[in-house]
């Protein structure tokens, strides 16, 4: 009787609860009126995550590169679709975040979705308009946000043959496929990040060569014997007992750079539209492709080879990193393993090129390998892929390092964001922690960043005169911070610096007097001679700021790896930051880095694909 009574109540109650969920559905406000969302999940206080006020709604945040603008539609119980209307991301490098973001949450209907590695800035500019219309349609930002996925990915693993594997997608990746393919193998690509690229995709995409016949078309006069004379001065400049440049393998780079040049054009469709020298270089030997505010010359030409290989069937595995070459008894490379996004990856090769950029991002690598460098990795400017990956695999099936690594300098840096146009400002003044100037600021980027290493501490000065009326409001804006100081006067900006004030007065006075002569004590030319003499002043620290290594693993002529005793690992290749040491002591030639990527993976492609057994 007691059981029936029980009964009886519960469905009155039940009764009572539908009825009163009606009625507050009836009253037309959706946010109260679910209680579950599609995959049943519920708050703490048993809200639910998936009702909103249906509509579409529309936000704007600041992006990479400028605003981003989206809209989202809702129905009174989900995420229906994300439209990016407007923005100005760099093309290529955040395309995996503006198409993969809103997929996954409109199929997930969480907001517990992964930032793109290597467009993170552009993920969480994403993450935040999205956020912004949730929360414009009522929805629980913050349980959205923990709330699991309702799409489940099953792992398994599985198991591909084919002639080549390349591994990176960068430069020296995708020109390895191009030619292997061009030579008639079978290739796959392997890529760690989400978005193909690398360092190359970053970079200006200008690459160097003499003698080439798009400078005859311009009527430019370069010669080999002149890139050959300035690659010796650069490196003299510091390091001078070092081991590397083996000049015999510049020298046969510089003759194969010219025949890459016109294979990029002529075979893989690529397009230069300017010929331009840069910085201290006046010769016009850098080819560049086209770039706008949201297209780098680097991501044009990665796009070129892109969909040339992708025209000939080679597969592009995204997400898809290399973690171990497979062996055979004999020490002979047979396959890749690799962590696909479904699962493990076993892929059977007869050729395997490591084309997976240096470690300028590994802050591990960098103790390791360039000590002196150690604490610059947050800092480069380097793809987030450049962990260093090939080089260890490689270091493990028994190849032999290249000694004395360096990193590619690409001038000084500062942890302020948004000063970025310091980096190579001629202008400025820096000064060491003894309150001393160490160089002329005039000096090629490679050799500053390497200057910098050099110091203890280093700070670029500048005052308040109305040319640095930008920067000047954008440290105001980001102080107090530890990274700048401020002072009424020079003595005082000494004082708040820590340095020797005695010195660094007289370091200041010095530099003025030169000012006025238009005779720098370090030789910068009066072009570049501006007055610090309006307060307040500014002391900002200054960092070596990295774009890749000069490292890898010992190669010979076909880029084959080798070991300590020179013979060869079979069937493995390396290019690009993989094995770029050979042609550098301790400075970046402009133009050279993406030259070498492409070249070197031109030759390993080529071999590889005429050498398959
Ligand atoms: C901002 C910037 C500007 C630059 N400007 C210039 C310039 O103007 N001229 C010039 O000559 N040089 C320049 N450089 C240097 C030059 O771009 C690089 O040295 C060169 O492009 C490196 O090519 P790469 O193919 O060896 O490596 P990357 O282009 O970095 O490609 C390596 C690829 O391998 C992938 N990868 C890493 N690990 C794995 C793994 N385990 N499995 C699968 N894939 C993996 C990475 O994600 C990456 O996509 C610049 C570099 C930067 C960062």
């Amino acid at each position: 009787m007691k059981r029936k009574m029980k009964r009886v109540l519960c469905v009155l109650l039940s009764m009572i609860l539908i009825m009163g969920l009606v009625a507050c559905s009836k009253k037309g406000s959706p946010a109260n009126t679910e209680v579950q969302d599609q995959t049943g999940s519920e708050t703490n206080e048993g809200e639910s995550l998936s009702a909103y006020k249906a509509g579409t709604y529309k936000a704007t945040t600041k992006g990479h590169n400028g605003d981003l603008t989206l809209e989202v539609e809702f129905s009174n119980d989900s995420i229906v679709a994300i439209k990016i209307l407007e923005h100005v991301e760099s093309a290529g490098i955040s395309d995996p975040a503006l198409e993969r973001i809103p997929e996954e949450i409109v199929s997930g209907q969480t907001l517990n979705v992964d930032t793109i590695t290597g467009a993170t800035i552009s993920s969480k500019a994403i993450l935040a308009a999205i956020e912004d219309c949730v929360s414009q349609a009522g929805g629980n930002v913050e349980a959205l946000k923990t709330k699991e996925s309702s799409q489940n990915h099953s792992k398994e693993e599985t198991e591909m043959t084919t002639d080549v594997v390349v591994i990176g997608a960068g430069g020296a990746g995708l020109a390895a496929a191009a030619s292997a393919k061009q030579h008639g193998a079978e290739v796959i690509v392997l890529e760690k990040l989400a978005m193909i690229g690398g360092s190359t995709g970053l970079s200006g995409g200008g690459i160097s060569a003499t003698g080439t016949k798009f400078q005859e078309a311009e009527g430019i006069e370069d010669t080999k014997e002149s890139w050959m004379e300035l690659w010796k001065e650069r490196q003299a400049t510091s390091n001078p007992n070092g081991k590397y440049p083996d000049y015999a393998a510049v020298d046969k780079f510089m003759d194969e750079a010219v025949i890459t040049t016109e294979w990029l054009v002529d075979y893989v469709g690529h397009e230069y539209v300017s010929i331009q020298g840069f910085g201290l270089d006046p010769v016009r030997r850098l080819h560049f492709a086209f770039s706008d505010k949201s297209t780098k010359g680097g991501t044009t030409l990665v796009k070129s080879v892109e969909s040339f290989i992708l025209g000939k069937d080679v597969k592009i595995l995204t997400e898809t990193p290399a973690t171990e070459l497979i062996t055979d008894n004999e020490g002979n490379v047979i396959g890749v393993i690799a962590e696909g996004k479904d699962g493990k990856i076993k892929i059977n090769a007869k050729k395997v090129i490591l084309a997976a950029g240096g470690f300028a991002k590994s802050e591990e690598l960098l103790e390791r390998f360039i000590p002196a460098a150690a604490g610059s990795a947050e800092l480069s400017a380097a793809a987030a892929g450049s962990t260093g990956d090939g080089i260890l695999m490689a270091e493990k099936v028994g190849a032999a390092l290249y000694e004395e690594p360096w990193v590619i300098g690409l001038g000084i840096g500062s942890k302020v964001a948004g000063t970025g146009a310091l980096g190579m400002d001629w202008t400025k003044v820096y000064v060491n922690e003894k309150g001393e100037r160490f160089t002329s600021e005039e000096i090629h980027y490679a050799i500053a960043t390497n200057k910098i290493m050099e110091q203890e501490a280093s700070w670029l000065i500048l005052d308040s005169a109305e040319i640095n009326a930008d920067v000047v409001k954008t440290l105001e804006a980001a102080m107090p911070t530890d990274e700048v100081v401020k002072a009424e006067s020079i003595k005082e900006l000494g004082e708040a610096m820590g340095v020797p004030v005695d010195t660094f007065v007289n370091t200041m006075q010095t530099f003025q007097e030169g000012v006025e002569t238009g005779q720098d004590a370090m030789g910068k030319h009066k072009d570049y001679l501006v007055p610090v003499t309006t307060s307040p002043y500014y002391a900002v620290k200054i960092y070596p700021k990295t774009m890749g290594t000069f490292a890898g693993v010992k190669t010979d002529e076909n880029y084959s790896v080798l070991r300590e005793d020179g013979t060869i690992i079979n069937n493995l290749y390396a290019v690009g930051e993989n094995a770029n040491k050979v042609l550098y002591n301790q400075v970046y030639m402009s133009g050279s880095a993406v030259q070498f990527a492409m070249t070197s993976g031109r030759l390993a492609g080529e071999h590889a694909a005429k050498n398959l057994k």
